[in-house]
């Protein structure tokens, strides 16, 4: 890959803005490095700006992650893509070329004030993922409250090209014509901190395959019981009532051989047992089972969380779920074998049901950086005991769940790793810093 003039030079490509690579970002920058975060969503904060509040200490997700994003988005040495990709990668002699795709908003990001004209006035309205499918966005849309950039952007396969965001924006920001842009870059070390996605269920028969309206996802639940949530209540998707019974299936997607994944996730027993006490919190009247096959309490501070738990009246059922089902009123019916009745199989009803899914890597970098994966597709760290975050190329890091499952707090030590690895790489190389990045 040839090097043009216009060519963009940073010290350290992060790619993946969530906390691990907000975190590894603001880390290096600290060093007087200067730093490009790559963000394919449409704003930075990852999984984390969704959750309710994190365990073992219940504290305000949103309000750990803003001043996490805004740290990054103000620091002098931080400049952030969102919305955009990589293309491709080669290592050279002089560090990596890189082609980062930014994709067309239609709005003109040093433009937008974030007034929300537009969105107020576009007629059309769609599920919003950011809710996971709850509540509704416009075509026209700013992602959420807490979003950085607070720039809005164009759902252009959605739009039905009215004409009224245009003739609503103060500040002449819309521009149908926008169309994507190859940047090239020139970095000295990468930082992959990619994350995660949940275990897909939509071919999983015994478990509903996604067709079951109460049987969610965990990112759903964490959506509904946030207090800035699509609802602000906890209601079942199929008819909006608040529910009696709720119910976790532990291990769905993970420690299972059926299913190609193998590895326990980590973090569903402690985000399950999470969102329970805080349901207990919010529906006092409410029942709510977790059935588990074991539970891993394994961090500081998690056995007491569990203990805490059990103290609190809420439910622990020993058993292997088999299957889940639904009566005429969409009920769910798990069948289970419960280990304390020596193994009998029994049918319980509830009114929701939560799936506990497990953690596979969001992304696969193979055809775009030269890292290998392991079996699971998490980036590899062949020494992981003297190098912690090194990838199998030298002068790529990784960090967080992209390396494999795990909690915010080891997230965020891995980042702090990831970046004293990258600068001392960089000092290593004699590679000359650059002063680009504004
Ligand atoms: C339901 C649930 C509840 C949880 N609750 C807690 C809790 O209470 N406490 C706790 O400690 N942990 C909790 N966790 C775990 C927590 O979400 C993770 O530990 C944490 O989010 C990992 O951060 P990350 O930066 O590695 O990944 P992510 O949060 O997944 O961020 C990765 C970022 O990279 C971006 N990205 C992906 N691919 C690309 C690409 N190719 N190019 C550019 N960008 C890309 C993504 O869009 C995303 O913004 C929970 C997990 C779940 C599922
Ligand atoms: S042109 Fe498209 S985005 Fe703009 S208001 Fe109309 S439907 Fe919404
Ligand atoms: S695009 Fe225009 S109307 Fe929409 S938020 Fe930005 S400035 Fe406001």
């Amino acid at each position: 890959m040839s090097e043009n003039h216009n060519t963009k030079v940073v010290d350290v490509l992060v790619l993946g803005g969530g906390i691990g690579g907000l975190q590894a970002a603001v880390d290096l920058a600290d060093r007087d490095l200067k730093i490009l975060v790559v963000e394919q969503d449409t704003s930075i904060g990852g999984k984390m700006i969704g959750l309710s509040k994190v365990f073992p200490t219940l504290d305000c997700s949103s309000c750990i992650t803003t001043p996490k994003m805004a740290e990054a988005a103000h620091h002098d040495n931080i400049e952030i893509m969102t919305y955009a990709e990589l293309d491709q990668a080669e290592k050279g002699p002089s560090g990596f070329q890189v082609k980062v795709r930014q994709k067309p908003r239609y709005v003109v990001e040093k433009d937008c004030i974030g007034c929300r004209l537009c969105e107020y006035v576009c007629p059309v309205q769609l599920p919003d993922a950011f809710e996971s499918g709850q509540g509704a966005r416009r075509a026209a849309y700013i992602p959420h409250s807490n979003a950085y950039p607070q720039c809005a952007l164009i759902d252009i396969d959605n739009c039905i090209f009215c004409g009224r965001c245009i003739k609503a924006c103060p500040t002449d920001a819309i521009h149908f014509s926008q169309g994507p842009e190859v940047i090239d870059v020139r970095a000295g070390a990468i930082v992959i901190a990619t994350g995660y996605k949940l275990t897909p269920m939509d071919s999983v028969k015994r478990y509903g395959a996604e067709k079951l309206p109460n049987v969610i996802n965990p990112l759903l639940m964490e959506r509904l019981i946030a207090p800035h949530g699509p609802y602000g209540k906890v209601l079942r998707p199929s008819d909006g009532r608040i529910p009696d019974s709720i119910a976790y299936v532990q291990c769905v997607g993970s420690r299972d051989i059926s299913m190609g994944v193998p590895y326990c996730s980590r973090v569903c027993c402690m985000y399950a047992i999470k969102q329970a006490i805080l349901l207990a919190g919010s529906l006092p009247l409410a029942d709510v089972t977790i059935y588990y096959m074991d539970v891993r309490a394994f961090g500081k501070g998690f056995e007491t969380f569990y203990q805490d738990a059990k103290a609190m009246g809420l439910q622990f059922v020993c058993g292997k779920v088999a299957s889940i089902s639904e009566d005429d009123d969409h009920n769910p019916i798990i069948r289970v074998e419960r280990k304390e009745e020596g193994g009998e199989v029994v049918e319980d009803k509830h009114d929701l049901v939560v799936l506990s899914q497990g953690m596979l890597p969001a992304w696969n970098p193979k055809g775009i950086l030269p890292v290998t994966t392991e079996t699971y597709d998490f980036v590899d760290v062949p020494k992981k005991k003297r190098e912690p975050t090194a990838t199998t190329m030298a002068g790529i890091f990784v960090a967080g769940t992209a390396a494999g499952p795990k909690d915010i707090v080891d997230t965020i030590v891995e980042a702090g790793a990831a970046a004293a690895q990258a600068s001392a790489y960089l000092n290593s190389t004699g590679w000359i810093q650059s002063t680009e990045v504004s």
